[in-house]
């Protein structure tokens, strides 16, 4: 209709094309991103190629299940990485901790001026050393981790790129994450890989896009 061909890719896989082309992953040949925002994103690099699968489903990394008795997930599944290492996750361990009902009113200190949850607030309260907000980061670390392990020793990658508004946060989830890592992952494996924040931030999808539109697949 248009007369162009089109290109169509999802936001993560995008902002795994775009840390490959012009971020933190430029140069690298095996590539995970993971995108923490509302949800976890995944986006696949391999040997240079964002991986698919058959019909374009590959990536969902965030609905792995990294405790099979975990809460429920909206994909349907129950204890999938974004149930813990996302914002949704994070206010759920919030939740959990207080013994509130899902969707209850939270805390001042961890919602913004309309009273939605606060990542950046669950953040500056474990910069000053809030028990809830450090405990809430430690096990999304700890989940994180136990996922990352998994990625490792599937994909072999160089680089594990960790992007979106909870990214921010990794300072307080570097400790859990790096004890499951190091428990789980095979050390041949892991002492080859560096896991890094991503370095495009929210316009990643849109460099990767361009990527994507510049490098079209192949016609089936
Ligand atoms: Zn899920």
């Amino acid at each position: 209709l248009i007369g162009r061909k089109v290109v169509l890719d999802n936001d993560a896989n995008a902002w795994a094309l775009g840390e490959y082309w012009r971020g933190a992953a430029r140069g690298r040949r095996d590539v995970v991103l993971l995108t923490l925002g509302t949800g976890v994103g995944g986006g696949l690099i391999v040997n240079g190629k964002l991986v698919h699968g058959r019909s374009g489903m590959a990536g969902e990394l965030g609905h792995v299940t990294v405790n099979p008795d975990g809460p429920r997930c909206d994909c349907g599944s129950h204890g999938c990485l974004e149930s813990y290492a996302s914002a949704s996750g994070l206010r759920g361990l919030v939740e959990a901790r207080l013994g509130l009902p899902p969707g209850s009113p939270l805390p001042a200190q961890i919602v913004d001026s309309e009273n939605n949850f606060s990542v950046r607030g669950l953040s500056a309260q474990a910069r000053r050393g809030d028990k809830l907000a450090l405990e809430a980061f430690a096990t999304a670390g700890h989940y994180l981790g136990i996922a990352i392990a998994s990625f490792l020793n599937i994909f072999n990658p160089e680089l594990v790129v960790i992007g979106g508004g909870v990214a921010g946060a990794l300072p307080y989830m570097r400790k859990t994450m790096t004890a499951q890592v190091r428990e789980r992952a095979f050390t041949a494996i892991a002492s080859q890989a560096k896991i890094v924040r991503a370095a495009l931030g929210p316009r990643g999808g849109v460099v990767g896009a361009a990527y994507a539109a510049l490098h079209p697949p192949p016609r089936p």
